[in-house]
């Protein structure tokens, strides 16, 4: 499993542009166009490959979509990509199931003459990377860590007894989102407002193997046998829906009052859980958006100009820093979820 290597610098504002190698000659408008997405770990990767699969086609591409298997999905999303190199592609989207195992097949893609698009998670330690499209990880941290203490200052005063999670370690975005959020959580443990009861603060001991729901299910069942028969659990770190579901049925069945959990990915079954006033908050990270600016990169790069950046520092992955475009996530709550979504026809309904 790869460790992300980031400069964990805000990002910049300015929008400039940089470009991949095979940026200049542009390609044919009826060209394949690879998608490898990993497996579908929670609900926007599902969306995402049929936004892919529709915008794609509309733009007059052949889209090639593919998602990782669930048990062997580093070998599997290893022989798509090479599959995808094969049929000439001439971009290669992927959204990494492990961003440190793909180092042979992006070079293999770039020898062919393919540009590389890294999709909302990044690909490590290789300069085949071309471009990095995604929403702004750091930030997702750092508004899920603010979500936790604004969650907390609603239950009066503390100390507040708090747990931490993060997400899979083969994820480069994980510790990138933990580290966003532990910027703003840190030094109220330090100052001792905050109290992780059961002293697990490294990511090692807080990660999530697979980003799988079991996982954290059984992480809290343990924390909550072994910390807290005679405490009470204020609020728990979720790095995204999937587990702040599985941390609350965790403590449900334990028979405990639901703490305040953060979330991310504004999945159909976590807007409701806020709006029935379970789950605190998520983020809405709209995939529509993220699909459509990495299509719009492609249509950039089809004409043989140059795709637009907003950041070239954030996102060192250990041999280039990878020029980004960065979306802004927002924060959602029961206060301002018809707001968020008001424009999303799926989940407006559920704010009503
Ligand atoms: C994505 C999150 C998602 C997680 C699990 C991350 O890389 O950025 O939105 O919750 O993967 O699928």
């Amino acid at each position: 499993a790869a460790v992300a290597l980031m400069a964990l610098s805000g990002c910049s504002t300015r929008t400039e542009t940089a470009g991949g190698d095979g940026a200049a000659a542009g390609f044919a408008e009826d060209s394949v166009i690879g998608v490898a997405l990993p497996s579908k770990t929670s609900e926007n990767w599902v969306l995402a490959g049929g936004l892919f699969e529709d915008g794609l086609e509309e733009a007059g591409y052949k889209g090639d979509v593919q998602y990782a298997g669930a048990s062997t999905t580093v070998k599997d999303q290893q022989d798509q990509i090479s599959a995808m190199v094969t049929n000439g592609a001439k971009v290669i989207i992927i959204g990494a199931a492990d961003g440190g195992q793909l180092a042979t097949q992006v070079q293999s893609a770039r020898d062919a003459g393919a540009i590389v698009i890294a999709y909302d998670r990044l690909i490590l330690n290789t300069e085949a990377v071309d471009y990095y499209v995604a929403y702004d990880n750091f930030n997702v941290g750092e508004l899920q860590g603010q979500a936790l203490l604004d969650g907390l200052a609603t239950k009066g005063d503390g100390p507040y007894n708090i747990e931490l999670f993060s997400g899979s370690s083969d994820d480069a975005n994980s510790a990138v989102f933990f580290g966003g959020a532990m910027s703003v959580l840190q030094p109220k443990i330090d100052d001792g407002t905050l109290v992780v009861a059961s002293g697990q603060t490294d990511i090692k001991q807080t990660a999530t193997a697979g980003w799988k729901a079991e996982n954290a299910q059984s992480r809290m069942d343990a924390l909550l046998t072994s910390t807290y028969s005679d405490k009470t659990l204020d609020g728990v770190l979720s790095p995204n829906d999937t587990l702040a579901r599985a941390i609350i049925t965790s403590v449900k069945a334990a028979g405990k009052d639901i703490p305040i959990v953060t979330g991310q990915d504004s999945e159909v079954e976590s807007v409701k859980s806020i709006m029935a006033g379970e789950q605190y908050s998520t983020i809405n990270k709209d995939t529509r958006v993220l699909v459509a600016q990495a299509i719009d990169m492609v249509n950039v790069l089809q004409k043989g100009d140059t795709p637009e950046v907003n950041d070239t520092e954030s996102y060192d992955n250990g041999k280039i820093v990878v020029p980004a475009y960065l979306l802004p996530p927002v924060i959602v709550t029961k206060d301002n979820a018809a707001d968020a979504y008001a424009n999303d026809p799926t989940l407006a309904p559920l704010t009503e």
